[in-house]
């Protein structure tokens, strides 16, 4: 197979080049004109690929058929950065007030668009259809839905979707291909504890919903500790807890924010059948009411351990010292999930810290930074695994 590791080298200036504009100028979700302006002005110089854009605001679909008839890929890169002030020192800082490439989207445009070029001028060798799909508003605001809502799923309907994410929580030359749940499920709650306001000096006279809050916080911690399988993981976290204003009075009710993860399908039904049983019946204990909220806000993102395996060999193909890691999971979650929802495939992780150049801040803080070689690497291994995985 031809050298892509080299081909992707060679496109490096290219590659940075456009990571760097993307980084001086971010975009937050749904409002990636700019950036989705870049994206389709370098894609239609591409004559294979047939673009569109505006698909849930600013995102863009290019399609591009290979040489012979076979299975669509979709490739998903994310454009969005985020409300933080950045504080790299670089020289190609963000160029906006409050808004910044914490991320590194600005990296997977690059990526993406470098992908496109290398698949571009290969296109004869491959059998099938690509589908590059831009996507806004990864960060928490619905870009994959809305994008799926808009069809992008349909005609043609991808048999396998790829995304990748550069990873600064590990260094250059660690790779993430996981069989089954890379990303965890999320689940967002809210929790309004209701009784009964009084002076706070006859609290017989009231009923109290800030203890009760403290009894169903406390009744939580023992659904992950003693009903979770060991062996599996899962997640409650109670991240904002609000009730009361002064010293002497009992408030009426007691406010609860937090979030549920889970990798499997399985403790995700335990862990919201457990927490709303708990909350309720915690909270009825204590004479007061309880109103659960919960918004799901993805599900997993699960590999396909066939087509992981695949990603697994490319990677150990391209890159013989790498740390192929096929272990890895994280707490985190990813709107990818719902494309890979009905589709098989296959989310990794490309190391992008370098501790030795001072960069290894992690994703979304403000001097969030990552290695720029692992561009090459990210792309190199997209490219390879769309020509292992359309061959013939
Ligand atoms: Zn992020
Ligand atoms: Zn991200």
């Amino acid at each position: 197979m031809i050298s892509f590791l080299s081909q992707a080298s060679d496109l490096f200036p290219y590659t940075r080049d456009l990571r760097r504009d993307f980084h001086r100028h971010p975009e937050l979700g749904f409002q990636e004109h700019r950036s989705g302006g870049v994206i389709s002005k370098e894609l239609s110089k591409l004559e294979g690929i047939k673009v569109q854009s505006g698909i849930a605001e600013t995102g863009l679909v290019g399609v591009m058929d290979g040489g012979k008839p076979g299975k669509t890929i979709l490739l998903r890169f994310d454009m969005d950065a985020l409300p933080v002030t950045e504080n790299t020192g670089v020289e190609y800082a963000s160029e906006k007030e409050g808004l910044m490439h914490a991320c590194g989207h600005d990296g997977h445009m690059a990526i993406g668009l470098t992908a496109a070029r290398l698949l571009n001028d290969s296109r004869q060798d491959l059998c099938g259809t690509i589908k590059f799909v831009f996507q806004p508003a990864e960060e928490g605001l619905g870009g994959a839905k809305a994008m799926i809502e808009e069809g992008i799923l349909r005609d043609p309907v991808p048999d396998i979707s790829l995304a990748m994410h550069l990873w600064n929580e590990k260094p250059l030359g660690w790779i993430g291909i996981t069989d089954g749940p890379i990303m965890s499920a999320s689940e967002a709650f809210k929790v309004k504890i209701t009784g009964k306001g009084g002076h706070g000096g006859k609290p017989h006279e009231a009923v109290d919903p800030i203890v009760a809050a403290a009894g169903v916080i406390n009744a939580l911690q023992s659904v992950v500790s003693r009903e979770v399988p060991p062996l599996d993981s899962g997640v409650i976290t109670i991240s904002s807890i609000h009730g009361g204003e002064a010293h002497n009075v009992i408030p009426e009710e007691v406010i609860l924010l937090g979030t549920i993860r889970s990798f499997t399908e399985g403790t995700r039904t335990l862990l919201l059948e457990r927490f709303q049983e708990i909350v309720e019946k915690t909270a009825s204990a204590y004479l007061c009411r309880a109103e659960i909220t919960i918004e799901h806000i993805s599900p997993a993102v699960v590999n396909d351990p066939g087509i992981a395996g695949i990603l697994r060999e490319t990677a150990a193909g391209l890159f013989p010292e790498a740390v192929v890691d096929e272990r890895y999971r994280t707490m985190v979650s990813e709107d990818m999930a719902l494309m890979m929802q009905d589709t098989p495939g296959c989310y990794c992780l490309v190391g992008s810290a370098n501790p030795k150049k001072g960069l290894d801040a992690k994703h979304h803080q403000p001097e969030f930074n990552f290695d720029e070689e692992a561009l090459i690497w990210g792309s190199a291994l997209l490219v390879s695994a769309v020509h292992k995985l359309l061959q013939n």
